[in-house]
């Protein structure tokens, strides 16, 4: 059974009387318990706003969200409550996310001062020195402040703090973009780590594709509100269908020179258009080189083009099974 479960997820954004911003239009997909789902797409396609709304910072527009198969809405204030111990979030700036006036100390046994999850001062204080040695920092940093850190420290004070409630779900939402490269690899191996031990289902968001192959299971990835492309890591890097993921795979450059580039880049014209006003049909039409004319008139649907494999795009139908075709010269 999935740990989490969105159904038909909306969430708009009133603009004016007359228009709405349609953040997150119609996204369902289901987490396994221990697995890492990637989510992927250009700034403003809608993927912290989902992230968001699944966490309850946002109330969503429509559809439904079930976390171990109870569905939230029918949930009571202490049912709720007890959600908000389970489902963590990592933020993007750990500059932002951390009071400045606060000690580490306080900062990551907050959650557990509003869930009262310890006996006395004693207890608080030693849980909060075997998080820190946890996420790679050491016990001695209690009494310092977050302006004292780099970004990568900070981050890993974020982490502790979003692992503070022992949760069984976390949502990172671009936990690395905001620090140098040559610490992202380092709080993503963290995660990675974390994940395993604790068994945690997580919810990785991202901008670009490189960093998320390593620590998801699966990857989603969006465009302009919409889920278009959903299938394990392996089979979307090596296997994209939808045209958008093809691009942004294209994208990536190749490390090793010795390997021949086969991907044929497929740059895409334009930005993205503005979520107030969507195209008809087909939502990346606009930048599609395969557009066609149906493309214009019917949205495709996000379905299962093959086993595991989900995709929205006319171009890719689920393959029926028809009547199987006997080899007649097998003498
Ligand atoms: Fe391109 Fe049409 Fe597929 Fe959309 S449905 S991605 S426009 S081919
Ligand atoms: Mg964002």
């Amino acid at each position: 059974n999935p740990l989490l479960e969105i159904k038909h997820v909306k969430k708009y954004f009133e603009v004016d009387r007359h228009r709405s911003l349609k953040a997150v239009d119609d996204i369902s997909f289901a987490i396994r318990p221990g697995e890492t789902l990637g989510i992927v797409g250009e700034s403003g396609c809608g993927k912290s706003t989902l992230g968001r709304t699944i966490m309850g910072l946002y109330e969503k527009t429509d559809g439904e969200i079930f976390f171990d198969g109870e569905n939230v809405d029918q949930m009571d204030r202490d049912q709720r409550f007890q959600l908000h111990r389970k489902m963590q979030m990592i933020f993007q700036d750990p500059y932002a996310s951390l009071n400045p006036r606060s000690t580490v100390l306080d900062l990551i046994a907050e959650p557990m001062d509003i869930h009262r999850t310890y006996n006395n001062q004693y207890e608080r204080r030693e849980r909060v020195e075997v998080l820190l040695e946890k996420v790679g920092l050491s016990r001695t940093y209690l009494n310092r402040y977050p302006h004292e850190f780099s970004g990568g420290q900070r981050q890993r004070i974020g982490i502790a703090r979003a692992l503070a409630l022992d949760p069984d779900f976390i949502i990172a939402d671009e936990p690395i973009s905001a620090l140098d490269v040559s610490v992202q690899a380092q709080v993503v191996v963290l995660l990675k780590k974390l994940q395993e031990e604790k068994g945690l289902t997580m919810m990785f968001i991202a901008h670009d594709l490189s960093m998320v192959k390593y620590i998801s299971n699966r990857v989603g990835v969006m465009y302009l509100g919409h889920l278009i492309e959903l299938t394990s890591s392996e089979v979307l890097y090596e296997h994209p269908l939808h045209p958008y993921t093809e691009a942004l795979l294209s994208a990536i450059p190749i490390p090793d020179p010795d390997i021949e580039e086969t991907r044929e880049r497929i740059l895409l014209k334009g930005d993205p258009p503005s979520p107030v006003n969507p195209p008809s049909g087909c939502v990346f039409r606009t930048r599609c080189p395969f557009a066609m004319e149906i493309c214009a008139k019917e949205t495709p649907m996000f379905q299962e083009v093959e086993r595991g494999h989900f995709a929205a795009c006319h171009l890719h139908q689920p393959k029926t099974e028809g009547p199987k075709v006997h080899n007649r010269n097998r003498g």
